[in-house]
């Protein structure tokens, strides 16, 4: 059966990353026999200079058809002004097709390849072997919570609200799938709130543990404070196995967390939406694949961006979407083999490295990875 794809290259160095994932599609499409057929959109800024718009209702039809979508990067200084103001049109594109497919588990595998582990401003002996995941509620909290806004008061002053908002059945379903991917991995749960001081972290913390009481007594559970968590990711990472946390705490851990990957640039992510079978489920889940990066404003439009977070984006999407488990390792093999290689963007260029140390732009980055694709099935 042919796999539809929408790819969505967005603004800054989306476009960059996701012509080098495309590069590794088409490998596959023509070395491994994968039936894909492609279509592009626009999202971001690059869909409101042309439809006025981040997000159209033909790019939502067309997201809501395709097996999945693959997603570069939206956003810049360029639509910054729109994007400040009100109503439903200001929200990122991004944000609102997340919502609109109901993908609110978002997976951000953290791992420090071996090649790597040297380079980073980061104590190889901390980081090596690194290997867990940050599973994102996607859909809730405080980025979608109403009200929000910002009003004048009569004194003159502004007021701006947002709302921090979770429900037991929120909480439940991006739980289970947080204990369903620890079961299969070393068994070895944290979840992550702030029950100290929020209500909403209260009742997240009960209703992950009365899950774990009820269905997953074998998986090991330990509750753990964001502002800890945050300590903890530097100070010993490797005790991670699986962390599961709300929306806003897993978008400002999984960024720090990058640094144990080498940078930013290295993270890929899945957000997919109910399991088959689950209330709710369609016939196929739903899921966006995107490098967890953003547009990069500072350096866009040069050739420099690292492209192995949209690459080993495509490695989930064969994983979770295609189900080719053998091909999204062979393409995290030749993602290592080309760091193995010697083979860095400036952003994974060694700490300390001095100004103009020899570093690859996204293309030979690129030709690194295919060329290792080939060596690996020769
Ligand atoms: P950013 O992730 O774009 O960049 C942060 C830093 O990391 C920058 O110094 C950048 O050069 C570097 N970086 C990021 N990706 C890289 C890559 N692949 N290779 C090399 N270096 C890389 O975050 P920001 O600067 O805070 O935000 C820029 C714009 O992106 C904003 O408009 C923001 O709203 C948007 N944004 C979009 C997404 C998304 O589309 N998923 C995520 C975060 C931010």
């Amino acid at each position: 059966m042919t796999f539809h794809l929408l790819v969505l290259p967005g603004d800054g160095i989306g476009p960059e990353v996701i012509a080098q994932a495309r590069r590794v599609l088409d490998w596959f499409a023509t070395r491994r026999g994968l039936a894909i057929e492609i279509e592009d959109g626009l999202i971001g800024g690059a869909s409101h200079d042309r439809h006025g718009s981040f997000l159209t209702e033909q790019t939502k039809a067309r997201a809501q058809a395709a097996d999945a979508v693959l997603i570069g990067a939206e956003g810049g200084p360029k639509w910054a002004r729109i994007r400040a103001g009100s109503g439903p049109e200001s929200r990122s594109g991004l944000i609102r097709l997340r919502r609109e497919l109901d993908v609110y588990a978002n997976l951000r595998p953290i791992r420090c390849f071996d090649a790597l582990a040297g380079d980073s401003p980061l104590k190889a002996e901390v980081i090596r072997g690194v290997d867990f995941t940050i599973v994102r509620e996607l859909t809730g909290g405080v980025y979608f919570g109403e009200p929000r806004g910002i009003e004048e008061l009569p004194d003159g002053t502004r007021r701006a609200v947002d709302t921090q908002v979770y429900t037991t059945p929120e909480i439940e379903r991006i739980a289970r799938v947080a204990f369903e991917l620890a079961r299969g991995r070393a068994g070895r749960l944290h979840s992550v709130e702030k029950a100290n001081v929020m209500k909403t972290g209260v009742l997240w913390r009960q209703e992950v543990e009365r899950l774990h009481r009820a269905e997953y007594s074998d998986v090991a559970l330990e509750n753990v404070l964001a502002d800890n968590c945050a300590m903890q990711l530097i100070r010993n990472p490797r005790q991670f196995d699986v962390i599961v946390t709300d929306n806003l705490f897993g978008d400002l851990l999984s960024d720090g967390a990058a640094m144990i990957a080498g940078s930013l640039g290295m993270l890929p992510s899945a957000s997919l939406g109910a399991p088959l079978g689950a209330p709710g489920a369609e016939d196929r889940r739903k899921a966006i694949y995107e490098p967890v990066h953003g547009s990069a404003p500072d350096i866009a439009g040069r050739g420099l961006a690292n492209p192995l977070g949209a690459i080993l984006s495509v490695a989930m999407m064969l994983r979770h979407s295609l189900n080719r488990e053998a091909e999204a390792a062979l393409l995290e093999g030749a993602v290592e083999a080309a760091l193995g290689n010697g083979l860095r963007t400036a952003d994974i260029a060694p700490a300390g490295a001095p100004p103009g140390a020899p570093t690859v732009g996204t293309q030979t980055m690129g030709d690194g990875v295919l060329a290792a694709l080939e060596a690996a099935t020769q």
